[in-house]
């Protein structure tokens, strides 16, 4: 299960400070100590670890809290509202452009879920919000990609754009767009190149693509179980792209924590949904209030 050990090991600290009645600032330091190292160990950035355990800390040591009738309750209150406010406080929607058709770009690299997400996402858009999508096949240099795509829209009786692997993505994303408006299609998930490593080249087309098709969101795909490298590539994508929201994918698996808890405070863009399994209807809003419960547990 995803955040196992971080979840037991804050548990623990919680639970030391739930014994004793009355707490000193000794007390809170001694459990902040213990949660530094749990957010550590769970392959939470450094820097994130430490700006988090300051502000907890200096919440918790206040005198209306330290003298309050039930202080552990306080500081379990403050240390949930704080890993809240680190993953992103509300959870976000899905942007809707004025004028049909809504653009989304999905972002990545290879193996990160790029692909399965743009199907899980058309799906929900489908299912959910009764909306049109039109999938895009912009991965040109992947040929097995379209033709994941093409099955994946049949298995979900989703229109699939495609043009080979000869024509440019610019040009792709430009003629999906225009079928998608002479059909009246309500959104475009264009599902663009991922490749092993960020590069120039692909940056550029990613670029590209992005002026052509003016997205109002560009969602970047990360695998959660990759920790802190999902967080260097979120950093480096967002940087180069502007990203509009981050897809955290594999929580399925027994992740530690790291990218989820990181990637909010790296790069200021809010997790907006996370892939919990390979089947298709495995995609769930992100909710970063329901998500610091559940570790505090
Ligand atoms: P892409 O190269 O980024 O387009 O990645 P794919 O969409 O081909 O996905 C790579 C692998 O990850 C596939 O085997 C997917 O089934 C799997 N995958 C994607 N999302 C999830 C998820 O949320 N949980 C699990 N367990 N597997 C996933």
């Amino acid at each position: 299960m995803a955040f196992e050990g971080l979840s037991e090991r804050l548990q623990n600290a919680m639970a030391k400070l739930r014994k004793k009645g009355k707490i000193s600032e000794a007390d809170v330091k001694e459990m902040m100590r213990e949660v530094r190292l749990a957010l550590l160990e769970a392959d939470v950035n450094f820097k994130v670890v430490k700006d988090f355990v300051k502000t907890v800390s200096d919440r918790a040591v206040g005198a209306e809290v330290l003298e309050s009738l039930s202080p552990a309750q306080q500081v379990i209150k403050i240390v949930n509202e704080e890993l809240t406010a680190l993953m992103g406080g509300e959870q976000s929607q899905i942007a809707v452009a004025p004028k049909s058709p809504t653009v989304i770009m999905m972002v990545g690299l290879q193996g990160a879920g790029k692909t399965t997400t743009a199907g899980k996402l058309a799906l929900l858009l489908k299912k959910k919000q009764n909306r049109k999508p039109l999938l895009v096949a912009a991965d040109i240099y992947r040929p097995a990609a379209i033709q994941q795509l093409e099955t994946l829209g049949k298995q979900l009786d989703i229109p699939v754009f495609s043009l080979g692997d000869q024509v440019s993505p610019v040009e792709i994303a430009k003629q999906a767009i225009q079928k998608a408006k002479d059909e009246h299609l309500d959104y475009v998930l264009i599902d663009t190149a991922g490749r092993l490593h960020i590069d120039e080249t692909l940056m550029t087309e990613l670029r590209d693509v992005k002026e052509v098709s003016n997205p109002s969101e560009i969602f970047l795909v990360v695998d959660a179980m990759t920790g802190q490298d999902a967080v260097t590539v979120a950093d480096s994508f967002n940087e180069q792209l502007d990203v509009t929201g981050v897809i955290l994918t594999k929580l399925d698996g027994d992740t530690r924590g790291g990218a989820a808890l990181s990637i909010r405070a790296v790069t200021g863009k809010p997790i907006k949904f996370t892939g919990q399994g390979e089947k298709l209807e495995d995609l769930e809003p992100f909710y970063p209030d329901r998500m610091a419960s559940r570790i505090l547990g």
